[in-house]
């Protein structure tokens, strides 16, 4: 299977923080895919803005080493040469008023020109300001906005004001880069794009619904920031709920920006707050013997005291016409047995077995796998093959998209490459909407607020295990338990 490229109009896009782990590891990598595709023409400009005085020679090698350790650089010398000639450097202080006059000269003005904040959340609002007042803010310019989009409610209101009073709401960009994924797209394909599953879709058929988003690694050098944030603000608020809201929105009457994140947002709207006992946090604790290789949680952000959570699974209801009464439970993790993205639409058991009681009674699930494995498989249940009479067996119908993948084994365009295409290119569906992000926060404030008020302390857990115990029994309490963390 050959994707067909189709190649944007030339743009210039300025990546503000363009020296940072961001822009190295996910950014540059990202767009010199889309280079060697020929997705992105030969004129199209880069432009790398950070404080240090680097220099247009100095970013020039700081991008051809991330390319090469984290894209195919190394693979093709000659267009990593040619992409570098695309590639220049402006040396700006986001907080100063230095520098902006070089980036305007760069800049060509018939063209789009996006801007990527890929710094630190303070420096978003002195950005867009800067941006405005120095000029460059005209109809053709789109910025991009990285993760986390505020702390809580207000900090997110006032950050959407600041952008607002500068940008209009479809030249901002936020992105969720779980959006991006090959499997997210499908899900909305197999969704809406099919007769089979969305008559089934909805609590008649579905007896409740697991996303679980679990990672091997820890905090690591994200101590401090992940102290104040916790595993409710920086995964749950943003990348289970877009996945949950996937999941359960409506059809949108046509697959546009708005109509996709109008129904997004009604699944949000429709959420009921949390009960405290459908709650469960957990900090990581230190494998023993080996406490300098897998620090705890509390050691790795040197607070013995800490109540943050690297942990949380809940039960959540969307009170709607289509899911009263199905539940969706979440969990997401750090130092989980298993990298594993995942979300399982656990159907209903049959209503009577024909076969008799001994053949026992099924339900068909439809896991989705956002990674690693990226596919959709489908369990149903058949003749177990042979002579042996009449006995069942589950088997998975697997609709993974391996041969869609190259021959190392990736998609052809992974999240940022797509997402960021998609900017260029004016797309804002596969992008959050400010209402969208409040609506989260306002579902995930009241939660933090109730811990704190109680004093609740996380619950330990074992490094590389499935979570707390409570966790299960959040599941095992209404009949039903967790689905494996497997790579
Ligand atoms: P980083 O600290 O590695 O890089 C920050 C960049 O901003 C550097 O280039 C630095 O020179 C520049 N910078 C700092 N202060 C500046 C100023 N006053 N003026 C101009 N430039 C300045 O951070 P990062 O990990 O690359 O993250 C960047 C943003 O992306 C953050 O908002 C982060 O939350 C978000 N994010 C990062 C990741 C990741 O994997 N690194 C993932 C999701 C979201």
């Amino acid at each position: 299977m050959v994707s067909r490229v189709i190649p944007v109009d030339p743009f210039d896009l300025v990546i503000f923080g363009g020296t940072g782990d961001l822009a190295r590891r996910k950014i540059l990598p990202a767009l010199f895919r889309r280079y060697l595709s020929g997705q992105i023409p030969q004129d199209a400009r880069i432009v790398g803005v950070a404080r240090g005085d680097l220099g247009r020679g100095g970013f020039q090698g700081m991008v051809r080493e991330a390319v090469c350790d984290f894209g195919q650089g190394a693979a093709d010398k000659a267009a990593l040469e040619a992409f570098l000639n695309a590639v220049h450097y402006v040396q700006i202080d986001a907080t100063g008023l230095r520098g902006w006059s070089d980036l305007a000269e760069i800049l060509q003005g018939d063209r789009v020109h996006a801007f990527y904040f890929s710094v630190a959340p303070s420096l978003f609002g002195p950005l867009a300001e800067r941006i405005h007042t120095h000029g460059l803010a005209g109809p053709n310019v789109r910025i991009v906005v990285e993760k986390p989009f505020g702390h809580d409610l207000a900090s997110a209101r006032a950050l959407n004001a600041t952008l607002a009073e500068h940008f209009d709401e479809s030249q901002i960009y936020r992105i969720d880069h779980y959006l991006g994924k090959e499997t997210v797209q499908n899900l909305m394909a197999v969704r809406f794009g099919n007769m089979l599953f969305e008559p089934l879709w909805n609590s008649q058929y579905v007896d409740h619904i697991q996303i679980t988003v679990a990672e091997t690694v820890g905090v690591g050098g994200r101590g401090s920031y992940y102290e104040r944030a916790g595993a409710m603000r920086d995964m749950m608020q943003n990348h289970l709920m877009q996945l949950l809201c996937l999941i359960a929105m409506e059809p949108p009457a046509k697959f546009d920006p708005d109509a996709v994140r109008d129904e997004k947002l009604k699944v949000i709207r429709a959420l009921d707050p949390v009960k405290p006992h459908h709650i469960v946090r957990g900090q990581y604790e230190a494998v023993t013997g080996q406490e300098s290789e897998f620090p705890g949680y509390r050691e790795a952000v040197g607070n013995p005291r800490s109540s943050t959570e690297s942990y949380v699974a809940l039960k959540a209801h969307i009170s709607n016409w289509r899911w009263a009464g199905t539940p969706f439970y979440l969990r997401t993790g750090k130092r989980l047995v298993a990298r594993s993205s995942v979300i399982n639409v656990m159907f209903k058991e049959t209503p009577h077995s024909i076969f008799g009681e001994e053949a026992g009674r099924h339900t068909n699930v439809l896991s989705i796998r956002l990674q690693p494995n990226e596919g959709i498989t489908l369990h149903v249940t058949i003749k177990e093959p042979g002579p042996g009479g009449m006995r069942l067996l589950d088997v998975p119908l697997d609709m993974s998209f391996a041969e869609a993948l190259g021959p190392d084994g990736r998609h052809p365009a992974d999240a940022y490459e797509r997402l960021i295409m998609d900017v260029i290119r004016g797309n804002q569906t596969l992008f959050m909407r400010g209402d969208e992000v409040e609506a989260a926060w306002g579902w995930t404030d009241p939660v933090i607020a109730g811990w704190k008020a109680r004093g609740e302390v996380p619950k330990p857990y074992a490094s590389g295990s499935t979570g707390p115990g409570d966790a299960d029994q959040l599941m095992r309490r209404d009949g039903r338990g967790w689905r494996g963390i497997n790579p």
